[in-house]
């Protein structure tokens, strides 16, 4: 029975590995699919066509193999046709596939592009979250709002205070971010901070939700 093991060092075009995750390109059809050791733990069927068996076992840094075996008599074939399921899995890999690619590539396109049904993050959230207080100031500068409401976190102060992150806060409130304004959750940054162990950061916004 043919297999192919992904060598960790040099993969092919049509394949990935990240830690104990493989995508494979089935060597009967073509077809790319996705094989998680957590999630196939006796190993995945190609979805397009139920000829080869994808594994996982161990991490790619750490021995782990990855390894795609196929042949008429490997796989009862349970239906001649696919059911719904399984065609929606096929394309779902696929789309992960090249998400992946294009969203590493040299001309990534945005994400909201390739995912039409995702919540993108706004340039000032993203930058409050990651801390980025250069980033954060040209995105102000631009002229922001820095009480703009965001679909993820709430506000920019909320994505910071998630974080922890102590210089983003104190700069959205030099900006004006109102630390009163409250999440979908109905939590304020400060809850959002304290929930997060964030002690620190949840202190400054409480005071400078209620100044003396
Ligand atoms: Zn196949």
């Amino acid at each position: 029975m043919p297999i192919r093991r992904i060598d960790p060092h040099c993969l092919l075009a049509n394949e990935d590995w990240v830690e104990n995750i493989a995508a494979f390109t089935c060597p009967a059809c073509g077809c790319v699919f996705i094989v998680s050791e957590d999630l196939h733990r006796e190993g995945r069927n190609c979805p397009g066509c139920f000829k080869a068996r994808g594994h996982v076992k161990g991490r790619r840094d750490h021995r782990g193999t990855a390894e795609v075996r196929w042949g008429d008599t490997l796989v009862p074939d349970p239906a001649s046709e696919l059911t719904a399921e399984e065609r929606a899995a096929a394309e779902r890999d696929q789309l992960l596939i090249e998400v992946c690619r294009l969203w590493n590539g040299p001309d990534a396109r945005p994400l909201t592009e390739l995912i039409p049904e995702s919540v993108p993050l706004t340039n000032l959230e993203t930058a409050a979250f990651y801390g980025e207080s250069e980033q954060l100031k040209q995105v102000l500068d631009a002229g922001a709002d820095p009480n703009e409401p965001s679909a993820l976190f709430g506000t920019a102060l909320h994505a910071a205070a998630d974080q922890g992150r102590l210089e983003a806060v104190r700069l959205l409130l030099e900006r004006d971010a109102d630390p009163a304004r409250l999440n979908a959750q109905g939590q304020s940054p400060a809850d959002v901070a304290a929930e997060n162990g964030h002690e620190e950061v949840a202190e400054l916004l409480r005071s400078a939700a209620s100044p003396p």
